[in-house]
């Protein structure tokens, strides 16, 4: 069969996969062609600049360490997130990560490449790394949603994929870990790495779906810094700012996290 045949063959076929199950939008299931559909994609609270330089909370002027991490021991030099937790891109998130809905994979990965070439696009990373799942959860799930977003980026980037991070204990579900002290101590100590030979020196980019607090990457962070790695930075699909410390008169609703603006430091 000639290419042009095939390629005549493979429009039928997408014609009558369409007339059985005509495209629908991911998240409202309203009829779309592109996953997610132009009143969706309007919901989603995207996370631009200025930010935390540190942590990426949104601020209303650039800051240095914002009230989220000042006072905290960060073991990542930078931490950015495409949008908010909330509406529709935690529906999606959620649907994704707790329902399976693998439609969601495309969109998403390309929402992380998005914040890639908008924050670290300019930065030189050795390895791409996952917040690992523990055996139990990876059984129970089918799936890591952090291993198949950063899959997805390292095809995109060039950026080999390390997987040398693994969960060395279960811990308590984070969602139902209260504020930002305890989940630290959910996750204290929990991830190790398989070989610590092999981040030596390096520059790591870590995926998670989530950033809610920072524990979690901040423990994944650490371990890879004990194993050598000079420098970790993080990227998510997410960022919640409602479980952070509360600073009196800071707006979730028109994302305004007041901090201490960089230039007066
Ligand atoms: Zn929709
Ligand atoms: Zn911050």
């Amino acid at each position: 069969m000639s290419r042009r045949e095939s390629g005549l063959l493979f429009k039928v076929w997408e014609g009558l996969r369409d007339l059985v199950y005509p495209p629908v939008c991911a998240v409202c299931g309203s009829p779309e062609e592109n996953f997610l559909c132009s009143s969706c994609m309007e919901q989603l609270e995207k996370i631009h600049e200025p930010c935390c330089l540190w942590c990426g909370a949104p601020a209303s002027a650039p800051v240095a360490d914002c009230y989220e991490c000042r006072n905290r021991d960060f073991f990542f030099e930078k931490a950015r997130a495409y949008g908010l937790y909330e509406g529709k891109l935690g529906e999606m998130i959620k649907k994704f990560k707790f329902k399976g809905v693998r439609d969601l994979h495309p969109v998403l990965a390309s929402f992380i490449h998005q914040t890639y070439q908008e924050f670290f696009g300019n930065e030189k990373f050795d390895f791409l790394e996952f917040v690992p799942l523990s055996k139990k959860r990876l059984r129970e799930r089918g799936f890591n949603q952090s291993e198949l977003l950063a899959r997805s980026l390292s095809l995109r980037t060039g950026i080999p994929l390390s997987g040398a991070l693994v969960k060395t204990r279960e811990t308590g579900d984070q969602a139902r870990v209260g504020n930002y002290g305890e989940r630290e101590g959910n996750v204290k100590d929990a991830f190790a790495l398989k070989d610590r030979g092999v981040m030596r020196g390096k520059s790591i980019l870590l995926i998670d779906d989530v950033y809610t607090t920072g524990a979690t990457v901040n423990e994944c962070a650490a371990a890879l810094k004990r194993g050598g790695a000079y420098r970790v930075c993080v990227l998510t699909l997410a960022r919640s700012v409602k479980n952070g410390p509360q600073e009196p008169g800071r707006k979730v609703g028109n994302i305004e996290i007041a901090g201490v603006p960089f230039s007066k430091i």
